[in-house]
């Protein structure tokens, strides 16, 4: 097996976020805590830093706590895919939810890539976002079937060009017949996870928010007369409004919370070098793309070039980066076997903030404003509804979301550890194992 694993993993190979290479974790002044201030906000990820950016911009006296080094958690970890949509596709959210909640909430997921789009553009973020569009192949010809009316429904509602592509012509889109067709959406991009932080960190800091790295809130307590004490590992901070944005990385400080989201381990793997016409034998016009198994394979041109960035085998816990990089190699030649000698050269993990009823979610309980539960969609989600939380505190009208007032479901099973995750993700992966069989057979 020795052989194997040396075969797959580079010499070099890497477990630290390969973002990080080009924005290391940002040593910020360890400044002391005010006794008192406007608004707390805890974690400083996409959520936290633009919930942060609105506030300070509006005036408001504010500082961000984070447990490790500026956006630590899934914010300087994830793929930079910036989708248009919610892990749920339209049709089956319609069925599911209802046609017009699901078709208010699709809309606000549009309008929050727009925002991101338009964010970077007038900030002059240098992240290296492009527009270089979606590819969603179908792993039945069932799902390809709802992925047209998908597609009718996309033109139909919020006229955005989405096209469905048969088998016929899939070779257009990517390079293998594993799937059944797919979909094609000209608004979608990719962008340098790292290069986005880092901006929206800068114009943060230079809005004059104040952001205290390596300072853990602890405990949250409600005073008198609306205001609340929270307590860091280095010392207390009063203010009138807390904001969690914690996401994936929801702790105990915040039980009713943690109770109510699962922390779902995902992983990025790139590869060595590799030349112009490989990277373009398996995606000849260079989309984001994502199938539409329960755990997918995604797949893009990592930013700047020269190499393939993907995902895959999500949902365990890997304890080895190495053994993580692997299952994810498996996975990705098992849908282009001519790719089998590609070697990976880095592979990290984090944690995705996922809910049961799979939707985003922003509120407030005992009096705490959170935003969170992307379920992956979190680039552009997670900076749409912070910035949401943001006009909330400052009592903005513009605040209202097409999220609002939905209950944020819990489990009588749950309590903040996901013991249950590993029987799902074997459970899932039999079905989509089940579909894709059931599907060659009928082609
Ligand atoms: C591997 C991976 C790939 C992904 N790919 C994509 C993608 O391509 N496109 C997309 O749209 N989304 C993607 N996502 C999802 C997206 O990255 C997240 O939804 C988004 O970054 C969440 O931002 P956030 O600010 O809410 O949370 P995070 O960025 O996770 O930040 C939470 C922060 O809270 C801090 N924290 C926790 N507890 C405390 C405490 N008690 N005190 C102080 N600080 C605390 C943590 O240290 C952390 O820094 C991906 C996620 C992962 C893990």
């Amino acid at each position: 097996m020795l052989g194997v694993m040396s075969d797959v993993v580079t010499p070099d190979f890497s477990d630290t976020p390969v973002w990080w290479n080009d924005t290391p974790p940002r040593a910020l002044p360890l400044t002391p805590l005010p006794a008192s201030t406007d608004v707390a906000v805890i974690g400083s990820g996409y959520t936290g830093l633009s919930a942060a950016l609105t506030l300070a911009r509006g005036g408001r006296g504010v500082h961000v706590l984070e447990a490790e080094h500026p956006g630590y958690g899934a914010s300087t970890r994830n793929s930079g895919y910036v989708g248009f949509q919610l892990r749920n596709k339209l049709v089956p959210l319609m069925e599911r939810i209802g046609a017009a909640p699901a078709l208010a909430m699709a809309r606000e997921a549009i309008a929050a890539h727009r925002h991101v789009v338009a964010f970077i553009e007038r900030e002059q973020i240098a992240c290296k976002f492009n527009y270089c569009g979606r590819y969603i192949p179908a792993h039945t010809p069932e799902v390809l079937e709802s992925l047209k009316r998908e597609a009718e429904l996309m033109t139909r509602e919020f006229g955005i060009a989405a096209e469905a592509v048969p088998k016929s012509r899939e070779r257009e889109e990517i390079g293998t017949d594993f799937f059944h067709g797919g979909l094609r959406v000209e608004m979608s991009g990719a962008l340098h996870p790292g290069l986005y932080h880092a901006g929206l960190l800068d114009r943060t800091l230079a809005s004059g928010a104040v952001v205290h790295a390596h300072t853990p809130a602890t405990e949250i307590e409600r005073l008198r007369e609306g205001r609340f004490r929270v307590t860091t590992a280095r010392g207390p901070i009063e203010v009138g409004a807390v904001i969690l944005a914690t996401n994936g990385y929801t702790g105990k400080g915040a039980p009713w919370l943690a109770r109510r989201m699962i922390p779902v381990n995902a992983g990025v793997s790139i590869s060595e070098p590799l030349s112009d016409e490989r990277i373009a034998s398996v995606m000849p016009k260079g989309r984001t793309t994502i199938d539409t198994r329960h755990n997918p394979l995604s797949f893009r041109v990592y930013p700047g070039g020269g190499r393939i960035q993907f995902s895959a085998a999500r949902g365990l816990f890997a304890r080895d980066h190495r053994q993580k990089a692997r299952e994810m190699h498996a996975a990705f030649v098992a849908v282009f076997p001519h790719m089998n000698d590609m070697r990976i050269a880095h592979c990290w993990t984090g944690q995705m903030g996922f809910t049961f009823d799979e939707l985003p979610h922003i509120g407030l309980h005992d009096g705490v404003h959170y935003a969170m539960g992307y379920c992956g969609s979190g680039v552009h989600m997670a900076s749409w509804l912070g910035h949401k939380l943001g006009l909330r505190v400052l009592g903005s009208p513009d605040a209202a979301t097409a999220f609002d007032g939905r209950e944020l479901q819990s489990r009588w099973y749950y309590r903040g550890r996901p013991w249950f995750l590993p029987a799902y993700v074997h459970w899932t992966n039999f079905k989509d194992k089940r579909d894709l069989a059931r599907a060659r057979r009928s082609t």
